[in-house]
């Protein structure tokens, strides 16, 4: 029998400091609450393997986001790779990627991670302008994101991803085509572009009310979206997703399995799981996630079980946003369960999702809805 595949991903909720636009469960980086984190992170992946019976089954990826994992030690993040490797079964091509802040990492590092089986590392660049950098109270320089693929290439990666955002307070769009240029100069293998959004509690919200920072502009994010289709297919890279552009071979398989309704694990606090048709997630605080895991509990906090249909709904509007996109079929049935055919209807009218050999997917007009599409499927 052949089983789906599953992934892993473990959430490490530190960060040196608070970006101004990051509404991201985490804390702030302290030694000592890193070291009882890892060691009830570590109790926590042999505690949920034996309690999912998922020992044996291959995972296909293992991605460690955060907050920034590269807070942690080179040592810190062995260990949690080494529990993983002991416990549960990683297939021979597992892709294992690392979030990284370019400032919080080194040539040394690098070469640790290397060796330790990561093939893929992540780099959160956000612009290559440092004065956007500090508009958005993102802390760092943008030679440190040079510095960092430079040594990420000479460790041995070769499969790079640079996290970019547009639409930045004062960000123009020939300085937006000014770092999608200089990040084809990096080498990286995949950019993930995505627009900004402004959420609530954050200082870049309450910079925008104070008039402190301007607002966004939605007309010119399209512009900087358009743009980016441009340069990036230009230069040899596919969009495979809304916000993700890779050289052939490189389309990123652990986010693959979330826009193919695939199944996978998370670890550490606030992280979400789909397994077995349920959707649950770890409680998002520190303290009550190591309290649990001492009572030898899973921090479980909340857990949903999706009917037929609504696994049905999430893979249309996850599918929906791949560039291959889904099977007509599903798109029709899903519309059919909910009573969305209108809808649905509407937006093949209005050229936001196309259909054509036997599948649907955003157009490329669409894509620049892709979120408000998402809600009227809903
Ligand atoms: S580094 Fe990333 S996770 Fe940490 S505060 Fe900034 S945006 Fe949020």
């Amino acid at each position: 029998m052949i089983t789906p595949p599953l992934g892993l991903y473990i959430h490490i909720p530190f960060c040196r400091a608070r970006c101004d636009f990051c509404s991201f469960y985490l804390e702030i980086h302290r030694e000592g609450r890193a070291e009882t984190f890892v060691r009830s992170l570590i109790h926590e992946i042999g505690l949920s393997a034996q309690h999912h019976v998922i020992t044996i089954r291959p995972i296909q990826s293992v991605y460690l986001g955060g907050g920034t994992p590269t807070v942690l030690t080179a040592t810190q993040l062995l260990a949690i790779l080494s529990e993983i490797r002991s416990q549960l079964t990683l297939a021979a091509d597992c892709e294992i990627t690392v979030e990284a802040h370019p400032s919080t990492i080194s040539e040394g590092d690098l070469a640790q991670l290397f060796q330790a089986g990561v093939t893929r590392m992540s780099f959160g660049a956000e612009s290559m302008e440092d004065g956007d950098l500090t508009r958005i109270g993102r802390p760092g320089a943008v030679h440190e994101t040079v510095t960092a693929m430079t040594q990420a290439r000479s460790a041995g990666f070769t499969n790079l991803n640079l996290d970019l955002m547009y639409g930045l307070p004062g960000q123009s769009l020939e300085s937006w085509k000014r770092t999608l240029t200089n990040c084809l100069t990096l080498g990286s293998t995949h950019l993930s572009c995505y627009a900004l959004t402004i959420e609530q509690e954050t200082k870049l919200a309450s910079n925008i009310q104070r008039h402190r920072s301007p607002a966004l502009d939605e007309g010119l994010q399209v512009e900087m979206d358009e743009a980016a289709q441009r340069i990036l297919s230009d230069a040899g890279y596919e969009q495979y997703e809304v916000s993700n552009y890779a050289k052939p071979g490189y389309a990123c398989r652990h986010n693959l399995l979330y826009w193919t309704n695939g199944e996978y694990l998370g670890f550490g606090p606030s992280a979400q799981s789909y397994l077995g048709g349920a959707r649950f997630g770890n409680v998002a605080d520190l303290t009550a996630y190591g309290a649990a895991l001492a009572a030898e509990n899973l921090p479980i906090e909340d857990r949903a079980i999706l009917s037929k249909e609504e696994q049905l709904r999430d893979a249309v509007i996850f599918g929906l946003r791949l560039i291959r996109g889904i099977s007509s079929h599903q798109l029709h049935q899903h519309a059919a369960n909910y009573g969305h055919e209108t809808v649905t209807a509407q937006l093949l009218a209005q050229q936001l999702i196309e259909e054509g050999g036997g599948r649907s997917r955003l157009s490329a007009k669409g894509r620049l809805q892709a979120d408000t599409i998402a809600g009227q499927l809903y």
